[in-house]
């Protein structure tokens, strides 16, 4: 794969005691040192005035006199230093440049994978919160879709969490599709099966609020019964995958059971509905506050674009969680199984 980069998402500084560190970039750059057929693009920041576009204004410059202030607490989670308005926009603009490049014919072992920080997807139009201060995959799809260089985009957002701030950017939409999957009754609380989208961007949102302890066969259940279907349906120009790896079954922070396995699974099924549907294909990551659970994540998403084939879910998806993919079909108008 092709990862977008740079020295710069270092300099965002959360202090000694915060899960969202340097060292997750770090781990994930040794993890990959490993692999072959990496390469690494150094992409610039994003516009103030392309990240304006789907952030109120008036937040954009209060977090960045916030940031020139020295920074602080912007909320008990939510940390800043002066670094963190360029390291912000970085992560943004690296996000914009794997969609850009996506959309240019990057694809096989060229798809591009932007690796910022901070991440995005909790950030809403008018705040930042859950560590994110600018929605990197929102920037990237607005700006595609304002360059005309993509009609349509869809967003899957694997991340343990519910992105709050892609679904409320998106949310009376017709142009954006946005899908997730993560764990019910987590942080922020966000996700019901019935947040579908308003107006006559009904039915471009699509939540999968799966039980805590779900594993490799829930995820793959979830994706091919309902976000697959969904987003074939919606035949996006562009596919971006919010990627999260804190679903992972190691992962400090969520009581989810994915294995390193499951990325992949998930990677080769993402890919397979790109191709049945001509969609380009980037991804951003987000969450992942495992060192190792992440830097592995990453390197199989990576592995697989190289030729790796992945295994098949070794269980059966929970009851619960099938009477779960059963209603979003339903609410979702993809018939009965
Ligand atoms: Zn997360």
């Amino acid at each position: 794969m092709r990862f977008g980069y740079s020295e710069t998402c270092l300099d965002h500084d959360t202090g000694p005691r915060h899960p969202e560190t340097a060292d997750r970039l770090r781990a994930i750059r040794r993890g990959l040192a490993k692999r072959h057929g990496v390469e690494y693009v150094d992409a610039p920041p994003a516009d103030k005035s392309t990240v304006a576009a789907v952030h109120d204004a008036d937040y954009v410059d209060e977090f960045e006199s916030f940031c020139a202030g020295g920074g602080g607490n912007w909320d008990p989670d939510t940390v800043a230093v002066e670094a963190s308005w360029d390291a912000a926009l970085t992560s943004a603009g690296i996000a914009e440049w794997a969609a850009r490049s996506a959309l240019d014919g990057a694809t096989g072992r060229d798809t591009p994978f932007s690796l910022g920080r901070p991440p995005g997807h909790h950030a809403v139009e008018d705040d930042a919160m859950g560590f994110c201060f600018f929605n990197n995959a929102a920037v990237a799809a607005q700006a595609v879709i304002d360059d005309g260089l993509a009609e349509r985009v869809a967003i899957f957002d694997w991340d343990v969490h519910h992105g709050n701030g892609t679904q409320d950017i998106f949310y009376d939409r017709e142009d954006v599709f946005y899908a997730s999957i993560h764990e019910d009754g987590l942080y922020p609380g966000t996700g019901e099966v019935e947040e579908t989208g308003a107006g006559d961007a009904e039915g471009t949102n699509l939540n999968v609020p799966l039980r805590a302890g779900a594993g490799d066969a829930d995820y793959a259940l979830s994706f091919d019964e309902a976000i697959g279907p969904a987003v074939e349906r919606f035949d996006p120009d562009l596919f971006i995958v919010s990627a999260g790896f804190d679903a992972h079954r190691h992962d400090p922070i969520s009581r989810m059971r994915v294995s390193t396995e499951g990325y992949a699974m998930l990677t080769e099924r993402v890919r397979d509905v790109c191709e049945n549907t001509d969609a380009a294909l980037s991804f951003v990551l987000e969450g992942g506050y495992g060192l190792d659970t992440l830097s592995e994540g990453v390197a199989i998403v990576h592995e697989t674009f190289d030729g790796r084939l992945a295994m098949s879910p070794d269980e059966d998806p929970d009851q619960k969680n099938a009477e779960l993919v059963d209603t979003v079909r339903d609410v979702h108008g993809l018939g009965s199984k």
